[in-house]
C-alpha cells in the first residue's frame, strides 16, 4: 500500500502539532497546515528528523481560498489526502455583553468555517479512494462554559458537522469523529492563564485537582487517539464525539 497523506491543521505547535507527530510515526506523509509556512517549519523539522515525511503550507482556514491552494499544495507534494485533522483554534473569551461581533465571527470562521472549507475541499480525495478519516477538534467547553459562547457554540457546531459527515461519507469508506479535550497543556490553556492573571503552573495544579487522573492533558494525550481515529483499527467508529478530558465530564 503507497503512504497514506494526512492533513493536520494549526500544526505548528500544540496539539496539532502532537497529531502531525504521530501520524508521521505511524506511517503518514503530512501536511502541516497552519497561518504561516514559518510557523509549521518547527513540526516538520521533528517530523523529517525522526524518520518521516512533512510539508509546511501556510493557510488561513477560514478562508476557502487559501484553504483551496493549501489541500493543492499537499496534493502536489504527497497524493490526494486520506486523513484531515481539523485543529486550527483561536479563543476570542468575553463574557456576552462583551463580546463583539468579531469575538463571535473570528471563533466561528476558523473552528467551524474553517472544519467545513477543509473537509470540502479533502472529501472527493476520500471518496475517490474509498477510504478517508476526518477528525475534528471539539472540545469539553461545548457543553458550556462561562466566557466562552462563541467557542462553545463552535465546539457543540462541530460536533453536529461531525455527525453528519458520518452519515453522508460512511457509504464511501469515509469515517468522521470528533475528540472533545478537557483541559490541555498547550500555549491557547497558557494564554486562558495569562489572560486571568494567573500563573500557569498554578492554573494546571488548581484544574489538575478537580480532574480525576489528578493530572491536566498533554498534546500527546490527544495525538494517540488521532491517530488511532486515522488508522484501520478505527473503521467502524463514526460520526462519535470521544471527551479526552481524565475522567467523565456531565
Ligand atoms: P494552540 O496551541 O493555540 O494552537 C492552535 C494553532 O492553530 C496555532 O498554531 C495557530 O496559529 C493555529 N491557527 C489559528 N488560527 C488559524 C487559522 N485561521 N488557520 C490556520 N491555523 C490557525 O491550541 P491547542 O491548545 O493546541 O488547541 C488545538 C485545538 O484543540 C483547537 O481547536 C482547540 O480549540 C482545541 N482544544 C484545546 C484544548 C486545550 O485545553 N488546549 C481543549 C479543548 C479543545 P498561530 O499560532 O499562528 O495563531
Amino acid at each position: 500500500m503507497s503512504q497514506r497523506v494526512a492533513i493536520v491543521t494549526g500544526a505548528a505547535r500544540g496539539i496539532g502539532a502532537a497529531a502531525a507527530r504521530r501520524l508521521a510515526a505511524s506511517g503518514h506523509a503530512v501536511g502541516v497546515v497552519d497561518l504561516t509556512e514559518d510557523g509549521g517549519r518547527e513540526t516538520v523539522e521533528a517530523i523529517t528528523a525522526a524518520g518521516g515525511k512533512a510539508v509546511a503550507v501556510g493557510a488561513d482556514v477560514s478562508d476557502p481560498a487559501q484553504v483551496d491552494a493549501a489541500v493543492k499544495r499537499v496534493v502536489a507534494e504527497f497524493g490526494p489526502v486520506a486523513v484531515l485533522v481539523n485543529n486550527a483554534g483561536v479563543l476570542r473569551d468575553n463574557l456576552l455583553f462583551k463580546m463583539t461581533d468579531d469575538d463571535w465571527d473570528t471563533v466561528m470562521g476558523v473552528h467551524l468555517k474553517g472544519a467545513f472549507l477543509m473537509s470540502r475541499a479533502c472529501q472527493s480525495h476520500m471518496v475517490e479512494q474509498r477510504f478517508g478519516r476526518i477528525v475534528n477538534l471539539s472540545s469539553s467547553s461545548a457543553l458550556g462554559n462561562r466566557g466562552q459562547a462563541n467557542y462553545s457554540a463552535a465546539k457543540a457546531g462541530l460536533q453536529g458537522f461531525t455527525k453528519t459527515l458520518a452519515i453522508e461519507l460512511g457509504q464511501f469508506g469515509v469515517t468522521a469523529n470528533a475528540i472533545a479535550p478537557g483541559f490541555i497543556a498547550t500555549e491557547m490553556t497558557a494564554a486562558t492563564a495569562a489572560r486571568m492573571g494567573v500563573d500557569f503552573e498554578e492554573f494546571q495544579k488548581a484544574s489538575a485537582a478537580r480532574i480525576p487522573v489528578r493530572r491536566v492533558g498533554t498534546p500527546d494525550d490527544i495525538g494517540a487517539l488521532v491517530a488511532f481515529l486515522a488508522g484501520d483499527d478505527a473503521g467502524f467508529i463514526s460520526g462519535q464525539v470521544i471527551y479526552v478530558a481524565g475522567g467523565p465530564l456531565d
